[in-house]
C-alpha cells in the first residue's frame, strides 16, 4: 500500500475576540502540531471527546479551514501553498461526509438535483444521458432503486439521508473521504447498515477514509489504525488490534475504561476533571497532565514528543521515554 496523505505538524488556531470592541482576544489551539499519515485504501479512525479538535483536523486537511501551520502532503504534493485553481483537482479527490446529511443536501432540491451539482462542477463536459446513468448507478450503490432520486431529503429517514449524503460525496469519484461522525446521529441498528455500506464502498472504490468518531466501538469496527486526540494533540496512533490490546497513553486507557459503562460526566469524577476547559489546556507540559493519575513534575513542565514505541505504535507520553 502506498502513502496517500502525509500530515506534518498541522496546527489550526482560532482567535476569538472578547470584551468591549474585542479588546481581549483569546487563541484556541484547536489542533496543535499533529503528525500522521493515511495509506491508500486505509481507514484511519480519529477518536477523542467532544471539543478535542477532530472536526477541525478533518476540515484543515481538506483546507476547508485554512491551517495555521504545517504540511499536508497528498501523494507527495503539499496542498498548503496551492491556489484555488491549483486546489481544484484535489477538491474532487478529497471529499467529506458530515454527521448530519442536511449539511450536504439542500431541502428544496430533489436527490437528483443534489447529485447533479458536484458531478457537473467537476465534469462540465458530461452529457445528459451519461449523467442520468451515473446518478442511477450511484443510487444503486448506496442501496436505492433509481426512482428514489426524484424524492426530497425530508422524505427519507435519517439513515437513508446519510446514504444519500455518502452518494453525493462519492459522486465525483474521490480517493479520500473525511467522514466526520457520519453515524453518530443514527440509531445503533442503522449505524451498522451505514458502516457496512461504507466498508463496501471502500472495497469497491478503493477509498481511503479519515473516520472521525467519539465512539470507540464504531472506531474499532471501521478502522485499520486508530489515532487518539486530546486537547488538540494526537496523543497515540497504532494499528487497531494493537491499540485495543495494548493502549499506552493514560488518556486512551481512560477512554477504553469508559466504554462498557455509560459515561457520566460528573465534575467530581477524577477521570473527567477538567472537561470543557481542555482546548485551553496548559501551555507547557502534557495537555493531559491535570487529569492523569501518573503525572509528575516533568509532565507539567514539558510537552512529550511523539515517539514510536514499537513499530507503527506512536505515543506522546513521558511514561514511554
Ligand atoms: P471536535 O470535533 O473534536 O468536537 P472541534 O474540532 O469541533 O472538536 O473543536 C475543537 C476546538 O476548537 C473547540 O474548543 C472548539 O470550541 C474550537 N473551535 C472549533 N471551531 C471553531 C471556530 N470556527 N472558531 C473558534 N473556535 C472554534
Ligand atoms: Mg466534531
Amino acid at each position: 500500500m502506498s502513502r496517500l496523505l502525509e500530515v506534518k505538524n498541522l496546527s489550526k488556531f482560532y482567535t476569538s475576540k472578547q470584551g468591549f470592541f474585542g479588546a481581549k482576544s483569546e487563541t484556541v489551539k484547536a489542533v496543535n502540531r499533529i503528525t500522521f499519515h493515511i495509506d491508500e485504501q486505509e481507514t484511519l479512525g480519529i477518536v477523542g471527546e467532544s471539543g478535542c479538535g477532530k472536526s477541525t483536523t478533518g476540515r484543515a486537511v481538506l483546507r476547508l479551514h485554512e491551517p495555521t501551520e504545517g504540511e499536508i502532503l497528498y501523494r507527495g504534493k503539499d496542498l498548503c501553498g496551492l491556489s484555488l485553481e491549483e486546489m481544484k483537482p484535489y477538491r474532487q479527490k478529497m471529499q467529506i461526509v458530515f454527521q448530519n446529511a442536511n449539511s450536504a443536501l439542500d431541502p428544496r432540491w430533489t436527490v437528483e438535483q443534489s447529485l447533479v451539482e458536484p458531478i457537473r462542477l467537476h465534469n462540465p463536459e458530461i452529457g445528459r444521458q451519461e449523467l442520468d446513468q451515473r446518478i442511477d448507478r450511484l443510487m444503486e450503490e448506496v442501496g436505492f432503486a433509481p426512482m428514489y432520486k426524484k424524492k426530497y431529503p425530508h422524505e427519507f429517514s435519517g439513515g437513508q439521508r446519510q446514504r444519500i449524503g455518502i452518494a453525493k460525496a462519492i459522486s465525483v469519484s474521490p480517493e479520500f473521504v473525511v467522514c466526520d461522525e457520519p453515524v453518530s446521529a443514527l440509531d445503533v441498528s442503522v449505524q451498522a447498515q451505514v458502516l457496512n455500506l461504507m466498508k463496501k464502498l471502500q472495497r469497491e472504490r478503493k477509498l481511503s477514509y479519515m473516520f472521525i468518531s467519539h465512539d470507540l466501538s464504531v472506531i474499532r469496527f471501521i478502522s485499520d489504525r486508530v489515532g487518539v486526540m486530546y486537547a488538540g494533540r494526537l496523543v497515540e496512533v497504532a494499528e487497531t488490534k494493537e491499540f485495543f490490546e495494548n493502549a499506552l497513553h493514560p488518556y486512551s486507557r481512560v477512554l477504553m475504561a469508559a466504554v462498557p459503562k455509560p459515561v457520566v460526566m460528573d465534575d467530581k469524577d477524577e477521570l473527567y476533571r477538567g472537561i470543557g476547559t481542555i482546548a485551553k489546556a496548559s501551555k507547557e507540559g502534557c495537555p493531559f497532565c491535570s487529569r492523569c493519575a501518573q503525572a509528575d513534575g516533568r509532565c507539567r513542565a514539558e510537552m512529550p514528543e511523539q515517539r514510536e514505541v514499537t513499530p507503527g505504535h506512536f505515543v506522546s507520553c513521558h511514561l514511554y521515554d
